[in-house]
């Protein structure tokens, strides 16, 4: 089988290797889509804090059963399935606790170095780390679950989003899901900001509520004329830039849950004295657990989050490097490029 071996910064080499045999609770799979997210972009370009070369790329997917180990109970050969692409010791702490996203050996697969991403022609992985797709949900849908699931996530630790207004700052791929499940889950109103109109557009096309370009417009007039003075009971922020943390702060209510969805790459100074006096919680987002998969799976099967404005192409297996090319030259207008292993 082909797969694709990213040696180092902004050089993919295509090796050939056996197709694996799943031992015990493994299973093998016939990979049909990957998605490429923010993450991958910086490991591809060697700009990843934690990514060690070489490495195989590929943590959001989609695929085919094709061959199971023994002792394989939850899926069977020829299901569709999408994968669950963490690794945790199930020992520590907080993996005792059901946090196992939070985990002290905590790994990423296709992201973080030791482990073996999606970006190939089959993929062996433990059972465990995979969820069936409905009928109703094809393998591009089935590649959107992983970072549907970290929105998801977001959203849970927010905890006041059940008829709630919420404020999504940076309307990207992540931002734009956040927003979607937010209101498939029961907000009852999201308003998003990015200085980006395409974005905005995408975001406007999916149904969610108030776009705010703050480029051109002031938020705390945005959120006053929309939420009046009950303004935001959630605000995430999916841009995680200096700016939109501070943003964050100050536009926050008394008793507002900030929840930081995005990766920031920069220290932030925020005015933490408000939320000393407002009671601002900010809560970290890491990722998600096997619940928010569910819910995720749900939300899409259920019509309630769209994805088919946030694909902007699609690459073949061998076309990697045109794929990260493509993204860098298009930067303003990508959302999400997916790699069609196979049909
Ligand atoms: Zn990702
Ligand atoms: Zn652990």
């Amino acid at each position: 089988m082909l797969h694709a071996v990213l040696g180092g910064p902004r050089n993919i080499e295509y090796r050939e290797a056996p197709i694996p045999i799943p031992e015990a609770g493994q299973v093998l799979v016939e990979v049909k889509r990957i998605g490429v997210c923010g993450s991958d972009i910086h490991v591809y370009h060697g700009r990843h804090k934690y990514a060690v070369f070489p490495l195989v790329q590929g943590h959001e997917g989609s695929g085919l059963v094709v061959q199971t180990g023994p002792d394989v109970t939850n899926v069977c050969i020829g299901d569709r399935v999408t994968l669950r692409p963490q690794l945790y010791c199930g020992e520590c702490r907080l993996c005792r606790e059901g946090r196992y996203n939070l985990c002290e050996d905590y790994k990423v697969i296709g992201v973080l170095g030791g482990t073996t991403g999606m970006a190939s022609e089959y993929f062996l992985t433990d059972a465990s780390k995979l969820h069936r797709l409905p009928d109703g949900l094809d393998y591009d849908a089935g590649a959107m679950i992983e970072p549907l699931a970290v929105a998801v996530h977001s959203i849970r630790l927010g905890q006041r989003y059940h008829d709630g207004n919420i404020l999504i700052l940076g309307a990207g791929p992540i931002g734009n899901l956040v927003g979607q499940a937010a209101k498939g889950m029961g907000a009852r109103s999201v308003m998003i900001t990015d200085i980006n109109p395409f974005r905005l557009d995408i975001a406007k096309k999916c149904g969610i509520d108030h776009i705010v370009n703050t480029a051109t417009e002031d938020l705390e007039t945005a959120i006053v004329t929309h939420y009046g003075r009950d303004r935001a009971d959630v605000i995430l922020d999916c841009a995680a830039t200096t700016g939109t943390m501070d943003q964050s702060v100050k536009s926050a209510r008394r008793g507002t849950n900030i929840v930081t969805v995005g990766n920031f790459y920069d220290k932030v100074p925020v005015e933490l004295g408000l939320t000393q006096r407002r009671e601002i919680n900010i809560i970290g987002a890491m990722n998600y657990v096997s619940e928010d998969y569910a819910e995720a799976i749900s939300l899409l099967n259920a019509g309630k989050v769209k994805i088919g404005d946030l694909i902007s192409a699609y690459f073949g297996l061998q076309d990697y490097p045109a794929a990260y090319q493509y993204i860098d030259e298009n930067s303003n207008t990508v959302m999400k490029v997916l790699i069609k292993v196979r049909d």
